[in-house]
């Protein structure tokens, strides 16, 4: 596999980043209006390897909504928390649906389909409510100490407008736990999730964070063991699946890395022994993934040859 050196990359990525300011597809997300009003013209790109080079491109110093992206560390906090028992709550294939949608839910009796759709995220939300005594400080604190700064915050106003306009999560919440696959108080459940969402952070952040996964679950920055080399293996395995929601297949045909997008617009990919990418513009595609980002990660693989495949 040949991996351009860091020295080459920044050139790359300034003609990758103009080429993506002139796609126009797509739309801000609008169901609150705290991401409705960013403005859609951002756009960054950001890639951060092993040996600790970070080379950006655009608005990378902007910190924005991450959104689902959080599903990742929620998960690994639930994953190091209740081990494979997790995997009798929480399925891991593929949902071929939308990532909010409701009608798999009933039919598989109250077990989501997979962590990376809201119904999964909502269910990790409940094992990191009941097993954590501050789940919130727990998940901020991880964080934080991934990418090694206390910038990462919460927009309490995202916080706010999520939980007003959650219906939809509330009743994935509520249908699972008639289902009785929910332990604690839904609405305790919802905060945690609707918290996480409104996490904020860089690209620069954001890729140095998931550098773990890239490097068979150590952090390359503190040498920590973050999570086991398997573990590490079967999240990238899921977001390969289902990280970038039912446009996953396409992704993995196009690009062939293990991703995760957000509403607010970012997308982290995950280049194994290599680094991460993260990608972040506002306008999203019909499936809820940023078109620009899409398009920025496509590129930068398809030049570099970083297919896992
Ligand atoms: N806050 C969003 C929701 O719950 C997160 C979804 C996403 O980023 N795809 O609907």
């Amino acid at each position: 596999q040949s991996i351009h050196a860091p020295d080459n990359l920044k050139p790359l990525l300034e003609k990758i980043l103009q080429q993506a300011l002139s796609v126009n597809e797509g739309k801000v997300a609008d169901y609150i209006p705290a991401l409705a009003e960013v403005n859609p013209e951002y756009c960054a790109l950001t890639v951060a390897t092993l040996d600790g080079n970070v080379t950006s491109v655009g608005d990378t110093t902007t910190p924005f909504s991450i959104q689902s992206i959080s599903k990742i560390f929620g998960l690994m906090l639930a994953m190091e928390r209740l081990g494979d028992p997790l995997w009798d709550r929480v399925q891991m294939e593929p949902s071929g649906q939308p990532f909010n949608s409701i009608v798999q839910l009933e039919w598989e009796k109250g077990i989501p389909r997979n962590p990376m759709i809201n119904a999964g995220a909502i269910l990790v939300s409940d094992v990191l409510v009941s097993h954590y005594s501050a789940s919130k400080s727990a998940l901020l604190s991880m964080v934080r100490s991934l990418c090694g700064s206390d910038n990462v915050c919460v927009d309490s106003r995202v916080h706010e407008s999520e939980r007003e306009h959650g219906s939809r999560n509330s009743a994935l919440a509520y249908l699972m736990k008639s289902f009785g696959n929910i332990e604690s108080d839904v609405e305790e459940v919802l905060d945690h999730y609707f918290w996480q969402c409104a996490l904020t952070m860089t690209t620069e952040d954001l890729a140095r964070s998931l550098a773990f996964l890239a490097n068979r679950g150590v952090c390359p920055r503190t040498g920590a063991q973050i999570t086991s080399h398997r573990d590490a293996q079967r999240v990238n395995a899921l977001l390969s699946t289902s990280g970038m929601y039912d446009q996953s297949g396409q992704f993995a045909f196009t690009v062939g890395l293990p991703a995760k997008s957000g509403v607010g617009g970012g997308i982290i990919a995950i280049v194994p022994d290599y680094g991460v990418i993260c990608a972040w513009s506002p306008p999203l595609n019909a499936f809820g993934n940023s078109a620009r980002s899409m398009f920025m990660i496509r590129e930068l693989a398809n030049k570099l040859g970083l297919s896992v495949y």
